[in-house]
């Protein structure tokens, strides 16, 4: 990204009105270490400059971990970065992580979350769980163990724009992903020291007496903005934003304020299409108050269309992660 689109943004959020008390910056897509600490230090000082006193900032990096070297642990640590490192379990449940030139990544990644570890640095495995991780529960509990990471958070392997996911082909995939999340649930439980986050939510869910509908952020406009390098810029899921694909990109920060993206006929026939989607599950799916609708990109991307209902996503990490852990605890609900 070049400090030209950095600083539009910037200065779009704030004249247009658009921050609150704090804001999340996540560095993502593709590998945002990539573009190097001389870049990070001047973007976070721009950033700052911006932003003053007035807005609490946090900057998240969402990073492969396999170029993370001291000086990098050293910058997380002055700024206070959250890091989430990508990987997806044992070397073989990990294969699927190659750098960019196309060789297995997993070695230089452990290099990386070892950094990590030497300087005490918090950070979150996040985990895509293919059919071979859902068939080795054991492995990849393991490498959870022993990874040094402080918390985990897990999904399936979903379909979207640039990939179809396997699991669609797969048999018996709700059985296996159920054993999955229940033997991680008794090798992580909540009352435990790493926290989980698809099991927090589920707890949350359950925990809760009054059911509110919740509304995630890919349903509010431009809470969820995903601005790529070159200033393009997406207003609800950052999954719908694919440089092969600009149906989904409402406007460039370089030309024009975010909130015109507002006023456009695809904003108006995208919002309707979702809104269609978000009644269809209100009206038949029994998950919609732990869910809201969220999986919005998954949709369009297994359907053609955000006016639909269950995907292969939701099936599993709502319905049948709920339902397995519901079966665990049987009536003394969690
Ligand atoms: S679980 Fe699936 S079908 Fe149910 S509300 Fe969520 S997205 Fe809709």
């Amino acid at each position: 990204m070049s400090t030209e689109v950095l600083d539009a943004t910037m200065k779009s959020l704030i004249n247009e009105d658009l921050l609150e008390e704090s804001l999340a910056i996540s560095w993502h897509g593709a590998e945002p270490l990539a573009a190097g600490l001389t870049w990070y230090h001047d973007a976070f000082a721009r950033v700052a400059k911006f932003l003053d006193e007035k807005v609490h900032v946090t900057h998240i990096f969402q990073t492969n971990g396999t170029l993370i070297t001291d000086d990098w642990c050293r910058f997380f640590i002055q700024h206070g970065a959250q890091v989430g490192v990508s990987m997806d379990g044992s070397e073989r449940q990990n294969a699927a992580r190659v750098n960019w030139a196309g060789r297995p990544a997993h070695r230089l990644a452990m290099r990386g979350i070892e950094r990590l570890n030497r300087h005490a640095i918090p950070w979150t495995l996040l985990s895509v769980v293919t059919h071979e991780t859902m068939s080795d529960p054991d492995a990849f509990i393991r490498f959870v163990r022993e990874s040094g990471c402080r918390s985990l958070g897990f999904k399936v392997e979903e379909t979207n724009v640039a990939h179809k996911s396997n699991l669609e082909e797969a048999a018996d995939v709700e059985r296996l992903y159920g054993a999955f999340a229940r033997a991680v649930w008794r090798a992580f439980p909540p009352e435990g020291p790493l926290p989980v986050r698809e099991f927090q939510d589920y707890i949350s869910a359950r925990r809760s007496t009054v059911k509110t509908q919740v509304l995630p952020v890919t349903l509010i406009p431009l809470r969820n903005l995903t601005v790529a390098i070159n200033g393009d810029f997406t207003i609800f899921s950052g999954e719908l934003l694919f440089r092969q694909d600009s149906r989904f990109v409402f406007g460039n920060v370089l030309t024009g304020p975010l909130t015109d993206s507002l006023k456009t006929d695809r904003f108006k026939a995208i919002s309707a299409e979702i809104l269609a989607g978000v009644r269809r599950c209100a009206a038949r799916c029994s998950y919609y108050s732990d869910c809201g609708s969220f999986y919005i990109s998954q949709k369009h991307a297994e359907t053609g269309s955000f006016d639909a209902e269950e995907t292969l996503a939701c099936r599993l990490e709502i319905k049948t992660l709920f339902r397995s852990l519901d079966t665990m605890f049987g009536d003394a609900t969690y």
